[in-house]
This record gives C-alpha cells, structure tokens and sequence, in this order.
C-alpha cells in the first residue's frame, strides 16, 4: 500500500496537499482488493466503476483548503446500510436483488464529506452471528490466518481494513458486531452511545441494541469518522440531541487522573490464557501511561447473555416479518391459481432466510408469545435495567470499564458453527454495552503465540465517547499494534 499514506487521516491530508489524487489512491485500493479479495470474501460487491468516476470528479473540482473532512478518501460500507443503486443484501437470500432507492444517513454523511465508496462489505445475515459464517455468500477469512474466522457480524469490514483492502469502513453492532470482529483481525472498533448515530437506512436487526460504528486502523481515524456520521437526524426519531463534540481535537491527552476499572469477577471463566495475559499487560500499560486501575463489580453482567439473545431475538421476529416475499425481492415461484398467500409467505421465507436467521425467528416469536412473555420478555428488561444500573454504579467510582473484547482469539472456521450455544457465549465481553445503550470500543492488544490479533475493550459513560477515544489513543500511542499488518 502507498508506503506514506496508510490511514484515513494521511490519505485525507496526502490528497489535501495535493501529493496523491483520490483517482490514485481509490485505483491503487481497488487494484488491491481485485487482487486479494478471492481469497479473503470480505466484500459482496466492489463499486468499481461508480468510486472511479466519484474519485476523478473530486480531483476535477478540488480546490486548495476545501474544508469536507474525507475529501477523496476511500471507504467501505457494511452491505446492511443502504446505498442508492448499489445492491444491499445484508448477506441474505431473500435480499440478493434489493437496490435501494435511498442511501442511510450514515452512508450520505460519509460522501457529504468527501468520501469514496468502494463497496458493501461481506457479514453474517443480517448482523445475526459472530463468526460471518451465517452469510448467504460463504463466510469471510481472516487476513492473519485464512482458516480462521475473522468474527462478526462485520466480519467483512473488519477483514477490509485489517488487509489494508480499504482505510476504514462502516460496521453495525447490536450485540458486538463492530468490537469483536476488529478485535479478531486486529483493527479498531467502535459502537457509539445509543442514539449518537442515525441507523435511518440499516436494515434493523434489534431496534434497542443496534448502532451504526466504524472500524479503522486507528484510534484518530475511528474519531474522524464518528465524528462525520455522528448527530441528530429527523429521519431517525431515537437519535439523541446531544451536539457533536470534536473527536479529533486534543486526541492526546495524557491519563493523569483517569479512573479505569476492571470487573475481575467477569473475567474469572471461560477466557483463553493467551487473552488474559495480553489484558493484563495492557492493564499495566494503562497504568503506566498515569491511570489508576480498580476492580468493580458488575454484578448482573453474568446474565447479559440470555437477556440479550431474549430481547434481540423477540425484536428481530417482529423487524424481519416485513421480509414476505410481497414488497422486497426474493418471492418464491408458486403456481399463483392454486396457492394462498399464506402459503407463498411460507415458502418465500423457508428459502430466503438461512438458519440461523429461522432459529432467531422462532426463538423470539416464542420468547414474545402470550403465557411466555412475563416469563422471558418482560424479566429479561427487567434484568436488563439491572445491568445497566451496575454500570451506572461502577461509573460512581470510575472514567471507564475495562475488560477482552473477546475471551478468545480467531477460532478456525467450522469449529463453532455447529452449536449456536457455544457461538452465543462469545458475545459475554460485548452484549452488556448494547444493554446498557454505553459506548464502547475494541482497541488491539497484542497477538497470541499463532500470531492472531487480541483486543482490549473499554465501556464509558452514555455519551462520553470522546473520553473513551482519549484513553484508547493514549493506550495506541503506547503500541505500535495497529501498524503490524497482515502477511497477505
Ligand atoms: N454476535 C451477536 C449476535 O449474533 C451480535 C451481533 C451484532 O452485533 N449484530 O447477535
């Protein structure tokens, strides 16, 4: 890749100084993915031709000291937000066809700022998983090692820039979605407060957990970016007030002062040895760069897994009812004389939606069904206020909660996929922010012994994302993780 310009930030200025054209860098990004992305899968489709004539008419209209923060950049988009006229299939069959007609707010907050779009990024179906294995188009490998996983459900974006296919781009998270697969392929991974991004133009997985976040190779190019897409948006009624503060500015702060707290009852089961010691020696990093470190407890973060795949699962029956063969693309070819339309749903839906996508349905559908609803549903919010009061009381005492994005490094593709169980329990590290509604981000830690990417996660405050890239950064600048790339 361009040996001086490497990150969202170097291409923005490279090009702003007049030393690359966008029509360079997106050729050179483009070149690349054509090359690597057989083997990786992390894209579902390439915009070539559209990012060409978008990159050749900013270097056309270019003027000295244009203010638009991404001018000429490249980007990729996780193909669950709408792009207008680029297909969006949240990797489902029953979507294959779907162009939309109109693009997300976080996609036309992207290009109102300069960037260029190169392509909708691979992910498990719609958002649904945690290993891109439950995408309709084959899973995405992991840039570090091809038989492994590269996590999910923005598997594909995280591998994209991980490969250095692409400087940033677009994920969703709902239950770790952006975290833990940038934690797998070593790469920088934020889910922003609920309500800091519109999700107008992300096909809803679960209306209360899902954001819309980006994965970058660093902390500086991950504020850029949410600080782009960031707001309100009259188009999303639960986006929040709150004014957008200035990610980028007085990133370096020093860590004199900072509270971080640990929850070592959490972390007791179940984690990789490789995992904890690579938290422990960031913890010591942490400390090192003038943070205290304290333990915490969050007592009622042990159930955040069955809370989270009740409440995901029940809202995810109602968003994907919508998909019934009479609006959206895919519908099933019925002799219309002879069958029902009851009948034409039913066989639409068995062959557009893949397993597990049919096991969230079922799942959720019972979790919500009269006589089981105050039994699962409704203890399940109950548990969840539980949840987020324990992070409200940890925040009495500290800036940050810090603890693995994921109790394991990259597992081999297959090894997983066969027990959903085992899969969901992945998630124990992720579920609890998106409970919460709190902003949170994965950061690289290190890599294991086999040379698979660790990362390290902090939770902060509803709307302090500012104070968690801070730390983040701090934490960066102490590294040089995020620089060591993959063999591929
Ligand atoms: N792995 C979790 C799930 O399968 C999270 C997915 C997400 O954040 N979209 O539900």
């Amino acid at each position: 890749m361009t040996a001086t310009a490497q990150t969202l930030v170097e291409i923005r200025d490279a090009i702003a100084a007049g030393e690359i054209t966008s029509t360079n860098i997106c050729s050179e990004y483009l070149e690349r993915i054509a090359a690597v992305d057989g083997s990786l899968n992390a894209f579902n489709n390439v915009t070539h031709e559209q990012a060409l004539e978008r990159a050749a008419a900013v270097d056309r209209s270019r003027t000295a000291g244009d203010p638009r923060p991404l001018l000429g950049v490249p980007i990729a988009i996780k193909d669950n937000l709408c792009t207008r006229g680029v297909p969006t299939t949240a990797s489902s069959r029953i979507l294959e066809n779907f162009v939309p007609p109109y693009d997300a707010t976080a996609v036309s907050r992207l290009e109102a700022a300069g960037a260029i779009v190169l392509g909708k990024t691979n992910c498990d179906e719609f958002g649904m998983g945690s290993s891109n294995e439950n995408s309709a188009f084959g899973p995405v490998k992991n840039p570090w090692n091809l038989t492994r996983s590269p996590g999910g459900s923005s598997g594909g974006s995280a591998a994209a820039v991980s490969a250095r296919l692409v400087p940033g781009a677009l994920g969703s998270d709902t239950g770790g979605s952006i975290r833990q697969p940038a934690a797998l392929c070593g790469v920088v991974g934020l889910k922003p407060t609920y309500g800091r991004v519109s999700r107008y133009g992300l096909l809803a997985f679960a209306s209360s957990l899902d954001q819309v976040g980006p994965l970058t190779l660093t902390v500086r190019d991950a504020a850029l970016l949410l600080e782009v897409i960031a707001g309100p948006d009259p188009r999303d009624a639960t986006t929040a007030p709150q004014q957008v503060p200035r990610y980028t500015e007085n990133l370096d702060a020093d860590l004199r002062g900072v509270r971080l707290g640990v929850p070592s009852a959490l972390l007791d089961s179940g984690i990789d040895p490789e995992i904890s010691q690579a938290f422990s020696a960031a913890v010591e990093v942490f400390q090192s760069t003038g943070a205290t470190v304290s333990d915490i407890t969050l007592p009622h973060a042990q159930y955040a897994i069955p809370v989270y795949y009740l409440l995901a699962t029940a809202e995810a029956s109602s968003n994907l009812a919508r998909y019934d063969g009479v609006r959206y693309t895919h519908r099933a070819e019925l002799d219309p004389t002879s069958t029902t339309l009851r009948a034409m749903y039913d066989q639409t839906r068995s062959e557009g939606f893949g397993e597990e996508v049919k096991r969230r349905i079922m799942l959720g559908t019972y979790a919500l069904s009269a006589g089981y609803y105050d039994a699962y549903y409704l203890k399940a919010q109950q548990v969840r206020t539980l949840i987020l009061r324990d992070y409200e009381q940890a925040f009495d005492s500290v800036d940050a909660v810090i603890m693995p994005t994921s109790p394991v490094p990259a597992f081999t593709l297959g090894e997983k996929i066969k027990d959903p169980l085992q899969m969901y329990l992945l998630d124990i590290f992720t579920v609890s922010a998106n409970l919460a509604g709190l902003p949170a981000i994965s950061v690289p830690a290190g890599f294991t012994q086999e040379r698979l990417p660790v990362g390290v996660q902090l939770v902060g405050r509803a709307f302090d994302e500012g104070g968690l890239l801070k730390i983040a950064r701090a934490y960066e600048r102490n590294n040089g993780w995020w620089k060591e790339t993959p063999n591929i």
